[in-house]
């Protein structure tokens, strides 16, 4: 079926940019360098100007990003890192990952990222950072957040993975803290053909030893002189080589969502119990997810996805209820918000090249579905 709605359709996205990609592999193929090089040196540095920060790491994948970072501020055993249950399991994973207990804090109902009035109360003598989630393209609190942090003298790693290109107070997700982490999964705002990640930073020592880490603590002097012991997590060339192409186009994609967004909020609002993504005050939202809420979210769904229509839960079983992390001893009703967000939300379609014969579809069958309730 040609004319079917998808969550999400790359291939549009390959269409109207399909010249610049094809030439850009081209390209790579006839330097013959594959792993770093001209091109990823390249892709590093237009990041960090995009971003507004001195340096940027590209690695292998966001969760790499994000452990490289942890591992550079020398988070280990013993240590506590602050984050949100109501995310990815990467962002947890990780901490366990650098030998440290991830410590959960409840989020904001209205923008489902960590709670920062929640943070205090959690931080211990062994709270090392705090790892706050950009959670579907709009930033947390960083002003409260920050101030925390600096109170009670912690690190703050952004997990930036869905939010590269947001604002928050006229600043860049990922540059507001010591390290921010993004990825270039297929399904990200600025996606790989593949995986990739990047670390960005302003600090110049952080830099370096991310740099030596990411390829085995290789001396950047000497391949086979190793100082320290890191992994290999290095972003392939032909990623940069395309990735730089669809920088170009991120804000301009990044708008278009955005727009899509609009047209769902005036749609949408005041249909049934539906609640609209929240707007912080001084964000610029990217709607990497463009996520509602309501009470009848499972039926809607079942509704939604008999008409054709494909839809998508995030997440649907908040971290510290995961089996994975049951040693922790967390239990139901720990985190209330994350529990009630995780029954009540659903993403709806939102990537730049969505029709709006396709939005006014879905908009139609989510109308029908609570007038069938009689909830209009
Ligand atoms: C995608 C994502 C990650 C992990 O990125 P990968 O590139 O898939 O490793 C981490 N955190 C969040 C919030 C994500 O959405």
């Amino acid at each position: 079926m040609e004319n079917k709605i998808k969550f999400l359709d790359l291939t549009q996205q390959y269409k109207s940019v399909k010249k610049e990609i094809d030439f850009a592999i081209k390209r790579v193929f006839n330097t013959g360098r594959f792993i770093g090089g001209e091109e990823v040196e390249k892709f590093e540095k237009e990041i960090a100007k995009f971003c507004g920060v001195k340096y940027a790491i590209s690695v292998n994948s966001g969760t790499d990003a994000l452990f490289l970072s942890l591992k550079v501020f020398g988070v280990g055993t013993e240590d506590e890192v602050i984050t949100t249950p109501f995310t990815f399991i990467a962002t947890a994973e990780v901490i366990v990952n650098v030998g440290a207990k991830p410590v959960f804090v409840d989020i904001d109902p209205k923008t489902f990222n960590i709670n920062p009035s929640k943070i205090e109360e959690k931080i211990t003598k062994k709270t090392k950072a705090i790892l706050p989630v950009h959670l579907f393209g709009q930033m947390a609190e960083m002003n409260k957040i920050k101030r925390i942090a600096k109170k009670y003298k912690l690190f703050v790693i952004e997990d930036a993975a869905q939010a590269i290109g947001s604002d928050y107070k006229n600043k860049r997700a990922g540059s507001i803290s010591e390290a921010g982490c993004f990825s270039f999964y297929p399904t990200k705002n600025l996606s790989a053909y593949g995986d990739g990640g990047m670390v960005i930073t302003n600090d110049k020592k952080i830099f370096n030893k991310i740099r030596m880490l990411r390829s085995h603590g290789s001396s950047p002097k000497n391949k086979y002189y190793n100082l320290i012991l890191g992994i290999n997590s290095r972003l392939d060339a032909i990623q940069a080589a395309t990735l730089r192409v669809k920088l170009r186009c991120l804000q301009k994609w990044n708008k278009k969502r955005g727009e899509n967004a609009k047209f769902y909020d005036k749609m949408l609002e005041g249909i049934g119990d539906i609640i609209v993504p929240y707007v912080g005050p001084g964000q610029t939202h990217i709607f990497h997810q463009y996520t509602i809420r309501t009470k009848f979210r499972n039926d809607l769904m079942v509704y939604l996805y008999n008409s054709d229509i494909p839809t998508q839960i995030y997440y649907p079983l908040p971290l510290h209820l995961q089996p994975a992390f049951s040693y922790l001893g967390y239990k139901r009703d720990d985190f209330p918000e994350a529990e009630r967000a995780a029954k009540e939300v659903l993403s709806l379609p939102i990537y730049p090249e969505i029709s709006k014969f396709d939005q006014k579809k879905i908009i139609k069958k989510i109308k029908e579905f609570f007038k069938d309730k009689n909830l209009v």
